[in-house]
């Protein structure tokens, strides 16, 4: 069975041509999908037999709420979302005063590694369809009443390690017809797939690339992200600027930083040389503690110093605010609980 959520509007389109259906009935069942219908039996304006017929042909799954919290500090939403195979993923949606941000999952775990971080603990389940992230910011949307008006592919996953999946994600939610997001209201967060980069650039997006940095050296890095080694920090700034130059988009570094690890002068120094290289914009935060890791955040007063010497060497840095600290809405922390519990039940 198809999946019809994963398909633009002009391929259902071109899908009943070729079942000889007319082509207002496509836009029909388009628009029934973009208000959010989870089944065809609720297309109304479509004949009985239609919806029969299109029932045994595609599949049409919108992901339930099996958790959600909020946050008394910032009103930060946090869901679990179980997916029709039994899997779950996280999904935030955090309010700025710029509007609703959600921070999607692309991936059911993660393969990567990263030593600090909880979504990668029992390693990759499966990738992402397309369909299922889309309903992560639609249902979101829909649960909580507002527009969301920026996306950023920062929860469980990697997403250059589901790059088609991504790249049809991206021309969903980007459809004036489906959900009508601007590029340049989405960021997508790599910890460096370098092979991916140029393939990346090349669909020139006007997407925010994010590097996930957190060392500006080999020695750390490799140490932090496994996917460092076999790579390395001098081939990720070449990418890096090959994909500025190519795109004209500015790239930010992610630097979580954590407390006597990567937080030192001698870092500070390298990262700003780095950022100035690549023509890169700096987000630090404090890391968020998970319980099965063993680092822990810098302290505020060593976080302050750390941007004071990156902004005495004229690097564009942000500190960004922890949202949802209260809900632990940091990477995979939800599901891991969802699994543990599951596991010893
Ligand atoms: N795989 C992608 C996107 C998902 S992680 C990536 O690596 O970028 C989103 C961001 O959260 C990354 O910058 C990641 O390094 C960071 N992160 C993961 N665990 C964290 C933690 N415990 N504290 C702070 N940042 C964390």
């Amino acid at each position: 069975m198809k999946d019809i959520l994963s398909m633009l509007p002009e391929e259902i389109s071109e899908d009943f041509k070729s079942k000889n259906l007319p082509s207002f009935r496509a836009k029909q069942v388009s628009e029934w999908l973009a208000k959010g219908a989870s089944s065809f039996d609720e297309m109304l304006n479509l004949p009985k037999e239609l919806r029969s017929a299109l029932q045994e042909e595609y599949s049409l799954y919108r992901p339930e709420i099996l958790r959600k919290q909020v946050s008394r500090l910032d009103g930060t939403v946090k869901y679990l979302w179980g997916l029709q195979d039994g899997n779950a993923v996280e999904t935030v949606v955090m309010h700025n005063n710029y509007g609703n941000t959600v921070c999607i999952s692309t991936q059911v775990g993660c393969r990567q590694g990263c030593a600090f971080c909880a979504s990668t603990i029992g390693g990759l389940v499966r990738c992402l369809e397309p369909s299922e992230m889309l309903s992560e910011v639609f249902a979101s949307q829909a649960d909580c009443g507002e527009r969301i008006s920026n996306i950023v592919l920062m929860g469980i996953g990697e997403p250059l390690d589901n790059f088609d999946n991504v790249m049809k994600f991206l021309q969903l939610v980007n459809h004036p017809q489906v959900m009508n997001i601007g590029m340049r209201h989405i960021s997508l967060s790599t910890c460096g797939l370098i092979e991916r980069f140029d393939e990346l650039a090349e669909k020139d997006l006007q997407i925010t690339l994010s590097v996930s940095l957190h060392a500006p050296d080999d020695e750390t890095r490799s140490k932090l992200m496994p996917a460092n080694r076999g790579r390395g920090v001098d081939a990720l700034m070449d990418a890096c600027k090959r994909y500025y130059e190519k795109t004209g988009r500015r790239i930010s570094f992610e630097y979580s930083m954590i407390n006597g690890v990567n937080d030192t002068e001698a870092h500070a120094r390298l990262l700003a040389k780095r950022a100035k290289d690549v023509g890169a914009h700096v987000n630090l935060i404090a890391l968020n503690h998970v319980e099965e890791r063993a680092f822990e955040p810098s302290t505020q007063s060593h976080i302050k110093a750390f941007m004071k010497i990156l902004e005495s060497e004229g690097v564009n840095v942000t500190l960004r605010r922890k949202l949802g600290g209260d809900v632990e809405a940091s990477c995979g922390q939800l599901r891991r609980k969802f699994e543990k519990n599951r596991e010893g039940s």
